[in-house]
């Protein structure tokens, strides 16, 4: 018989996939002899075959719970559903990523009519019995039962209205009766049912929800944003009950061993007194810092710091912990490895290393690439920071400088950034299902929630800048308008926000480019020693070259000719190419494009150094050069000596079907070699005079795009071969290039050791070769891709991260024919994935030489190819 159920005491840390993150570190704590509230772990495996089976729990299972629950009562000496001494429990999910506040967790589990009554006898204090059983009855419908939680909002806030109290805790045990007793009523109008009062049927109740929930859109979409499978499964723990809100010496707070936002190497974290569970995350109550508990309960407080830093020791990183005291006892409920900001992580991975705690392999592996991305993005500029007036202050929660416009609600912020617009949301709290407007807000300003807030781990974990906590906005979430610092700001208003500070300022102030210094230096240079991938950049200006080698860029991967073409001074020739009725005719308009693409890339590569840079070849289909307009298609005619008629005749000539599979490619350098010859020419007098002028050993890597056939390649190449000879006979040169083709249609990879007769490298074009496999193009999935992750089809953007199992197979078959033909066949890959850490593990897996991502994306890579050789050692 499977074993689907562990108590605690049969765990360790290391059963995460088993027990989820959570359920395991209550395994290690409990072995460890740490104060842990004793309970036991349903399997994520037994959350799989929920789902395989029909979405019900199996009877072995229910077994194997209740003989859990029976062995706990005894270690407990209380019993559940009893009337005089009645074990209460909490039902926790956990799965093997972390996922805070996704899903569900149901607190003092097993309280019903008349066992409320002996644990107000027991306890002594029926306010708190009553309380608690509120408590339950409110999480339960909630999460089991799908009613709204704000509906019993509505009467807990009537209730104290009418009573004049401000605070939960200042209701008395007969006005809690009260709410019970409205409670149910509710209850009993939304299902129709009483609400359950066998303890037993609450139990599995209450795990199957747990098990429902990690399919709710907002796991969902927290899956999606941070790669977790869907298969996984959470775990559930069940946990005998301990209560922080038993009165003034009871309590209950998260911290953390270092500061989440800083790194600092400094006690950080906040409690509530006389409070349960998420009290403190959901900002009801402004909680006080840690370093108060000292004051109020000494010992605790020195108990709670020999746990903390046992911990620290433990695991070797900084821990996030959740804990609770029960009427002076301090029980831990929670540990695990902290999220925190990139700048954070960069600073605690170089002080553990300083510390001797970990190596310098670990301190690599341990940084999440994607992170790095909060750092690389601008910082306020310094001079226009200090000019200006902050109009108020609250807490640092999550680093960044954000402007944008205000919007009071997650729905119209996503709105309006998929509209285009910054945006900076607003709000009197967070809470779960803004998630997706979290997303994609610049920045998050709150009225209520402390550090530890939702807001703020969120914010931190998306590395989204976050300041909460600001009391002193005044907020009309219905007119759409606040006010601060007697400003008032209404909805569509720019503020900035510095997370790094807490300073919020009215207006869009300006920001700077961020570089690579300290922490962050020190980290990349142990990745560089550790990698084999090369890193290169996707750069099509100077500019853009420039910022990439300051990021670690090694050379350009991909430089694309036709922007060059869309400049306002340059569009007018290459229409005149388009139009053009003679190869002679075509070849005088393309001799004006010449000084302009040379000039170009001069400035490419005096910016590279040096270093290698591959240009493409002219792409994109004719079409999108050609006016759209009446004015500028009057204007070509006038330039041209043509009638109007005549080039809208030709424009409309060019259009396609299907753009995506037509024209384009090395097909227009088929039809109009003279283009190729064009940017030969350019390519090779621009490196020749650079190399000349400033002595870098320049060997310019021409590149084919679209070839599917051996032929094909072999036409545009020797017209390539041609005029490169002819420049270099014409300067005298003796500078080498490479001419190589962009592997991005399936054809060319089934048949790429033909392929590599002609070519001296390939570069995997994955947004093509992704279209082109699966039949659909990047610029229209937008439109289905949704209803694909709510049915489980696709777990993630297949343009965003390599699909390893389909189109990684042709990625791979094509790197071992190609060098079946030509061994030293330099490979690469330059589509958007050549940034993304997963596809830059498998680029290094199968011997890919490079990867080639924007230049923001540089350091990222750098690190995850370091990765990549550690995870596969
Ligand atoms: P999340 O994963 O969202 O943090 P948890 O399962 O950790 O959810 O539960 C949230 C909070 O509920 C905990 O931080 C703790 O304060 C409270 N809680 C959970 N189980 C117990 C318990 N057995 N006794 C007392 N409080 C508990
Ligand atoms: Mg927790
Ligand atoms: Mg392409």
């Amino acid at each position: 018989m499977a074993k689907w159920v562990y108590l605690f005491k049969e765990g360790k840390a290391d059963m995460k996939n088993l027990l989820g993150g959570k359920g395991a570190n209550l395994a290690e704590m409990t072995n460890l002899g740490l104060p842990i509230p004793q309970g036991f772990t349903v399997t994520t495996e037994a959350c799989t075959d929920y789902y395989n089976n029909n979405k019900t729990i199996s009877d072995e299972i229910k077994g194997q719970i209740f003989d859990a629950l029976r062995n706990l009562e005894e270690q407990q000496g209380k019993k559940f559903g009893d009337t005089e001494n009645p074990l209460l429990v909490s039902v926790r999910s956990g799965a093997r990523a972390s996922m805070p506040g996704m899903m569900d967790t149901i607190l003092n589990l097993g309280l019903n009519d008349v066992a409320v009554e002996g644990f107000a006898k027991k306890t002594g204090n029926s306010r708190f019995a009553y309380d608690s059983y509120r408590r339950f009855i409110q999480m339960f419908s909630d999460v089991v039962m799908e009613i709204s939680k704000s509906k019993f909002e509505r009467v807990l806030d009537e209730i104290k209205e009418k009573k004049g109290v401000h605070y939960d805790n200042d209701l008395t045990a007969e006005d809690l009766k009260d709410v019970i007793a409205q409670f149910k009523a509710l209850y009993r109008e939304e299902k129709g049912t009483d609400f359950p009062q066998e303890p037993a049927e609450q139990l599995i109740e209450a795990i199957t929800a747990v098990f429902r929930s990690w399919d709710n859109p907002r796991a969902i979409y927290y899956r999606r944003m941070n790669d977790i499978p869907g298969d996984w499964g959470t775990a559930v723990n069940v946990q005998a009950m301990v209560f922080g809100n038993m009165g003034d010496t009871s309590g209950t707070g998260v911290a953390f061993t270092r500061n989440p936002s800083t790194g600092e190497a400094k006690i950080y974290g906040e409690y509530l007194i006389n409070a349960q569970g998420e009290d403190v995350v959901a900002g009801i109550r402004t909680p006080q810092p840690i370093t108060r508990l000292h004051e109020d309960m000494p010992e605790v407080y020195d108990e709670f710091m020999r746990i903390a830093n046992l911990l620290e020791e433990h695991y070797k990183d900084m821990q996030d912990m959740e804990f609770t005291i029960e009427d002076k006892k301090l029980y831990f409920l929670q540990t695990r490895n902290g999220k925190r900001t990139a700048a954070a992580a960069l600073k605690i991975a170089c002080d553990l290393v300083d510390e001797g705690k970990i190596t310098k392999e670990e301190a690599v592996k341990r940084i999440d690439a994607k992170s790095l991305d909060q750092l690389l993005h601008p910082a306020f500029d310094q001079a226009a920071l200090k000019a200006a007036t902050p109009i108020g202050s609250a807490l640092p929660a999550s680093p960044g400088a954000a402007a944008g416009r205000v919007y009071f609600t997650a729905d119209e912020a996503k709105e309006h950034h998929d509209q285009g617009e910054r945006v900076i949301l607003v709000r009197l709290e967070t809470s779960p299902e803004d998630i997706e407007g979290m997303h994609a807000s610049e920045g998050i300003l709150t009225v209520r929630g402390g550090m530890t807030s939702h807001a703020a781990v969120v914010a931190r974990g998306m590395g989204t800048c976050c300041v909460s906590g600001c009391g002193e906005i005044k907020i009309n979430e219905e007119a759409k308008y606040f006010t601060l610092g007697g400003e008032t700001i209404k909805e569509g208003d720019y503020i900035s926000l510095d997370g790094s500070t807490g300073k919020i300022y009215v207006g869009d102030l300006p920001t700077e480019e961020a570089t690579i210094s300290g922490n962050f230096d020190r980290l990349m240079q142990w990745a560089d020693e550790i990698r084999t991938l090369k890193v290169r950049t996707n750069a099509d200006t100077p500019e853009d070259a420039a910022n990439a080698v300051k990021f670690g860029a090694e050379g350009i991967g991909l430089c694309r000719t036709e922007h060059m073409f869309f400049n306002e001074d340059r569009i007018p020739k290459i229409r005149k190419m388009i139009l053009s009725k003679t190869v002679e005719a075509r070849e005088a308009a393309l001799e004006e494009l010449i000084p302009f693409q040379k000039g170009d890339f001069k400035g490419i590569y005096e910016a590279m150094e040096g270093r290698p840079v591959t240009i493409r070849f002219l792409d994109p289909p004719l079409h999108e050069f050609v006016p759209t307009n009446e004015e500028d298609i009057k204007e070509l005619a006038n330039d041209m000596g043509l009638t109007v008629e005549e080039v809208k005749a030709t424009c409309d000539s060019l259009h396609e079907f299907n753009p995506m599979m037509g024209h384009r490619g090395c097909r227009l350098a088929v039809t109009y070699p003279e283009i190729a010859k064009m940017q030969t020419r350019a390519v090779m007098e621009a490196a020749i005079e650079v190399k000349n002028e400033k002595g870098y050993d320049i060997v310019p890597e021409i590149m084919i795009p679209l070839v599917g056939e051996k032929r094909e390649l072999k036409f545009v190449k020797d017209v390539v071969v041609e005029t490169a000879e002819k420049v270099i006979a014409e300067y005298g040169s003796d500078i080498k290039y490479m001419v190589g083709t962009m592997i991005e249609i399936p054809r060319a990879c089934l048949l790429a050791n033909e392929i590599a007769e002609e070519a001296e490298f390939f570069s995997f074009g994955t947004n093509d070769l992704t279209q082109m496999t699966f039949g659909f193009s990047r610029d229209d999935a937008g439109k289905f891709l949704d209803s694909y992750y709510s049915n489980k089809i696709y777990e993630s953007d297949p343009f965003a991260r390599l699909d390893q199992e389909g189109i990684g197979q042709l990625v791979q078959m094509a790197a071992e024919k190609g060098r079946s033909t030509s061994p030293n066949l330099k490979l690469g890959i330059c589509g958007e994935h050549g940034g993304d850490p997963s596809t830059i593990e498998f680029c290094h897996k199968v011997g890919l030489n490079y990867v080639s991502c924007s230049p923001y994306r540089v350091p990222i890579a750098r690190l995850a190819a370091a990765q990549a050789v550690l995870n596969n050692k």
